[in-house]
């Protein structure tokens, strides 16, 4: 086993000694005891509150990307059309998992360093006139922050699409009000923020959205369908992982224990802690300005006088393990994940001093 004695990569996330208690359990069937179900329901509840939503919450297994084609595949039959709004991997990537299965796709395209802008989105929505239009939060790759939800739900009305937004790495660390953005579905992995390990993803489904699943009437694995009625019935489409259930249900308890507000206090600290520390060694930020960085996770320019074999090699060399990147990205940007149990200065000081004293 791979484990380093200073943790930034931006997800999965260590993952805290109390939430890892939830694993000592031995649980009988999910399918079986009401108590499961119970648990299931208060998860709900606390979801909704952190995500300011009265929506429905929908817990599934398998982590986030299994829910990023659910909400694809659930709204969208062949033919039918999703606009990607992106400045970012994730967000283009939405187009290509559309057209995978036979949607069609345009991509609204911002430079990824950047972040959307409203206008252009609805210039492109009121021409192309989308089913599904689809956006990221926290564009985890670019380390940035999209602050226009609320105004691109609003365009989402405009055109009578449903609106479909990945806030897998940025929930729990950065404020975002579901209902208020018109969020028609939500996405929220484990492995981020929540800082479990990726056994589940959360989707936060308006009823808007639910008419839609419905005549679209998907079946595949990643369904919504057989959850609508979870936990009123107790007939899962396939057995639940209860482990991994209670230990969202201690991470949410911990937010809630903490205060949300202290929580994005915190997480923001430790973004501003990493931006001054890397610029005070010459570190480059990658996004254009610090306005639009993600109080979750930092990216910077891999500096020049290293690839970033060398400069990761010589980083975990030293006990630290941080993340490289993808795509057009990959070997040029590397991040710094301080999102959940990693949205702590003093990891971060140790973190970053590490960087300083290979930069050195
Ligand atoms: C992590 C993440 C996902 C899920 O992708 P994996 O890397 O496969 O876990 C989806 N969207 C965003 C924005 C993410 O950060």
């Amino acid at each position: 086993m791979e484990s380093y004695r200073i943790g930034l990569i931006p997800g999965p996330v260590s993952v805290p000694e109390e939430i890892r208690k939830a694993w000592l359990n031995d649980y009988a069937s999910s399918d079986l005891e009401d108590e499961f179900f119970t648990l299931y329901r208060d998860n709900q509840a606390l979801t909704q509150k952190l995500l300011h939503t009265k929506n429905d919450i929908v817990i599934t297994s398998g982590e986030a990307m299994s829910i990023l084609w659910a909400a694809l595949k659930c709204t969208l039959k062949a033919g039918e059309k999703v606009l990607a709004v992106s400045s970012g991997l994730f967000g283009e990537g939405f187009a290509d998992m559309a057209r995978a299965f036979g949607a069609e796709a345009e991509i609204c395209a911002f430079p990824y360093d950047g972040i959307p802008e409203a206008e252009k989105v609805r210039e492109h929505a009121k021409r192309y006139r989308p089913k599904v239009i689809t956006a990221v939060h926290c564009e985890t790759p670019s380390g940035t922050l999209t602050p226009c939800l609320e105004e691109i739900g609003r365009i989402a009305r405009e055109v009578g699409a449903i609106f479909v937004v990945d806030f897998v790495s940025s929930v729990g660390g950065a404020e975002l009000d579901v209902d208020a953005c018109g969020i028609d579905i939500g996405l929220l992995g484990s492995q981020k923020v929540l800082s479990l390990t990726p056994c589940l993803s959360v989707s936060s489904i308006s009823s808007r959205a639910w008419e839609v699943i419905a005549d679209v009437n998907y079946s595949g694995y990643e369904s919504y369908l057989g959850w609508k009625k979870i936990p009123a019935e107790h007939y899962m489409p396939y057995t639940h992982d209860w482990q991994a259930m209670k230990a969202l249900n201690i991470s949410l308890n911990m937010i809630m224990r903490e205060g949300m507000e202290a929580a994005f206090k915190r997480h923001d600290m430790a973004a501003r802690l990493c931006r001054d520390m890397g610029r005070e060694m010459g570190l480059k930020l990658y996004p254009k300005s610090e306005n639009i960085c993600s109080p979750t996770v930092t990216a910077f320019y891999v500096p020049e006088k290293f690839t970033w074999p060398e400069f990761d090699g010589a980083l975990r060399a030293k006990g630290l393990a941080i993340g490289g990147n993808y795509g057009s990205l990959a070997g040029k940007v590397f991040r710094i994940g301080h999102m959940g149990s990693q949205a702590d200065c003093d990891l971060v000081r140790e973190g970053m001093n590490v960087i300083r004293e290979v930069l050195q």
